[in-house]
C-alpha cells in the first residue's frame, strides 16, 4: 500500500512508519506556531538568586524550570526540578539559601528558533533527556516550550483533526 506523504511524494507505507509520518500536522508546525497559542512569558532568576528564591519562584508560577539570565537579559543557565533534586542529593550540607542558582544550573543550554518545528524539538528533547527548549529570536528569549507543551499541542491537533474527519463523514 502507497501512501502521500506531507511532501508530496509517494512512500511504502508499513506498519512501523517512521514517527515523522505519524505525527499529521506536527511535523511542519514550528515553535513560533506553538507560541502563538501558549503565549510568550518566560519565567526567569539571576545566576546569583539563591536556590531558595528559585525554589520559591517555580512554586508560584507552578512550573519546572526557569532561565538563568545575565543583568542584561542573556541566556546563561537553565535550572530544573531535576537539577534541584540532584542538588540536593549530592549538596546535602549546603543550605538553600547559601547556595546561588549558578551552582546547580545547565550551562550549556540547547535552544530553538521561532522557526525550528516542534518535530525536530521533540528529537532534540528526546536524544539529550531533557523536557524543556528555550526559544531564541537572536539573543532575545521569546518563549520556553516544555515536553508537557508539545504533547498538550498535539492532543489539540489530534481532536481538531477527528472532528474534521466526524464532519467529513455527516457531511
Ligand atoms: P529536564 O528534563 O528538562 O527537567 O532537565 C534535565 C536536565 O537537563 C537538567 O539538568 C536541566 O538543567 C537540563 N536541561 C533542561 N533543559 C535543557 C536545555 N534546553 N539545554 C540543556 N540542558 C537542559
Amino acid at each position: 500500500m502507497k501512501t502521500r506523504s506531507h511532501f508530496g511524494h509517494e512512500s511504502p507505507n508499513t506498519h512501523s512508519q517512521s514517527i515523522e509520518s505519524n505525527v499529521g500536522h506536527m511535523s511542519e508546525a514550528t515553535a513560533e506556531t506553538l507560541l502563538a497559542e501558549k503565549g510568550h512569558e518566560v519565567v526567569s532568576v539571576r545566576p546569583a538568586d539563591s536556590i531558595r528564591h528559585v525554589v520559591e519562584v517555580m512554586n508560584q508560577h507552578g512550573i519546572g524550570s526557569v532561565v538563568v539570565k545575565d543583568q542584561n537579559g542573556h541566556l546563561v543557565g537553565i535550572l530544573t526540578e531535576r537539577d534541584l533534586v540532584n542538588g540536593f542529593a549530592v549538596h546535602q550540607e549546603d543550605t538553600p539559601d547559601n547556595t546561588p542558582a549558578s551552582d546547580l544550573m545547565t550551562k550549556d543550554v540547547v535552544t530553538a528558533t521561532p522557526q525550528t518545528r516542534i518535530l525536530d524539538m521533540l528529537k532534540q528533547m528526546s536524544d539529550h533527556r531533557f523536557r524543556h527548549m528555550p526559544v531564541l529570536d537572536g539573543d532575545h528569549i521569546v518563549g520556553l516550550i516544555s515536553i508537557g507543551d508539545v504533547v498538550k499541542f498535539r492532543l489539540r491537533e489530534l481532536e481538531y483533526e477527528s472532528l474534521k474527519l466526524k464532519q467529513m463523514i455527516v457531511g
